[in-house]
């Protein structure tokens, strides 16, 4: 087997068992591994660290598969992996899988490369490395154990990366229905499987969505700004809220948004949409003092990197400011970032300073984050990207 060897005292984040293996550590690659090819990493003593895949032309050459020199990277070490993340979305679910729930979180579940969500019967993988992409076949083969159909949706930028092409179609088993639907929390929503964002929808949402839905009761008026396809509006509604407006400047998203509040029952009189950029829309409301007993700002990544998280973290002391000025007295705000490169306590201060700005006392009532089945490996904390708060406005 080729061999990548580490430069003197580099093995140390592999012995911690952090999963990448950056240029900068590599001494020399022995042999001529093939992009995505299985190789060994040794220490610059010559000892055995871990299993990797490799590949010369990405930023991080080396992702890791495991730390076990008897155990090949094989069908039974793709299977095993499997099997364990199916066995901790048991846990986290208490038995009681949802109809819709990530089933493979990359990193975090030992398979860099993998995502995989299952919406009822079907999967939607995405395929994101040059490791993975080597055993593609093999994988789409697995996840027909979790699903009786499986579709491929290889369409991310870090693909590129990696040097390899964009890809959509059919992977394995039967093909997906055109309308793939799932209830969550009693709402009936639907994946854009075919060319929505990530693989349809925003699972790592769902207990966010859960809470906002517990704490709409009796909101009078709601505000999802940044609602894709009105997760969080429809959300609200289902607990009470008399009125949602959804802000998005996606056309095509909020056609969806409004198809999917009529499938769940609810008139336009109380699913309104709004085209629009959400900080110019913001800054009409504060200019016509229109206010809302419930906001939600869950915007797009404003930092794909550490070196955009000032302009990043501008952009969230903006749109937070705005928000916290709309708000009714008592009234409540849910602002998210699932910006890796921002975190917990960095957002926590944006969000303080916009309530600072804005001359409005706040508090800071929950701290929120992705949910269970978008586990963080304790050794990959770069798994953490999605963070939130829910603050509560003085009466
Ligand atoms: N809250 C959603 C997911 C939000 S994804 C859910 O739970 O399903 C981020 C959304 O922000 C996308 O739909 C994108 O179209 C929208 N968006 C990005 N920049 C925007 C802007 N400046 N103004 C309005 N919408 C924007």
């Amino acid at each position: 087997m080729h061999t990548v060897i580490l430069k003197e005292g580099r093995e140390k984040s592999v012995l911690r068992r952090h999963p990448w293996i950056f240029s900068g550590a590599i001494r020399e690659v022995a042999g001529n591994p093939g992009v995505g090819e299985t190789v060994e990493i040794r220490s610059a003593r010559g000892e055995f660290l871990a299993h990797g895949a490799y590949a010369a032309s990405s930023h991080i050459p080396v992702k890791l598969w495991n730390f076990d020199e008897s155990e090949p990277i094989d069908e039974g070490f793709f299977r095993k992996r499997l099997t364990s993340a199916y066995a901790l979305r048991k846990t986290v679910f208490h038995g009681n899988l949802p109809d819709a729930y990530r089933l493979v979180c990359a990193e975090s579940d030992g398979l860099p490369g993998l995502v995989a969500d299952i919406y009822g019967e079907y999967a939607v993988c995405q395929i994101t490395g040059a490791g993975m992409e080597r055993h593609r076949e093999l994988i789409g083969t697995l996840l027909l154990d979790y699903a009786k159909g499986v579709y491929e949706r290889s369409d991310v930028d870090s693909r590129t990366k990696d040097g390899l092409p964009s890809r959509t179609g059919h992977l394995a088993g039967a093909a997906l229905p055109d309308v793939l639907e799932f209830k969550e929390n009693g709402i009936l929503y639907r994946a854009d499987w075919q060319s929505g964002h990530k693989t349809g929808f925003y699972l790592d949402q769902r207990k966010n969505r859960r809470l906002v839905a517990e704490c709409a009761a009796g909101a009078e008026s709601v505000l999802n700004c940044f609602s894709y396809t009105g997760g969080f509006g429809l959300a609200a509604l289902k607990g009470g809220a008399k009125h949602v407006l959804n802000v998005d400047s996606s056309e095509p998203a909020l056609e969806r948004a409004r198809e999917l509040a009529a499938l769940n029952g609810f008139s336009p009189d109380e699913f309104a949409t709004e085209t629009a950029d959400v900080f110019q829309f913001l800054r009409s409301c504060r200019d016509s003092r229109k206010s809302f007993d419930l906001i939600v700002l869950d915007p797009p990544k404003f930092a794909e990197t550490v070196s955009q998280r000032e302009r990043a973290a501008r952009a969230y002391k903006d749109v937070n400011l705005l928000a916290i000025k709309l708000l009714n007295p008592g009234g409540q705000l849910f602002s998210f970032s699932c910006s890796g490169a921002i975190d917990d306590a960095l957002f926590a201060k944006i969000v303080d300073s916009a309530a600072a700005d804005a001359r409005r006392p706040l508090r800071t009532v929950r701290w929120l984050s992705q949910g269970p089945d978008h586990p963080v490996l304790t050794s990959f904390p770069e798994g953490r990207y999605l963070k939130g708060l829910q603050l509560v406005a003085e009466v």
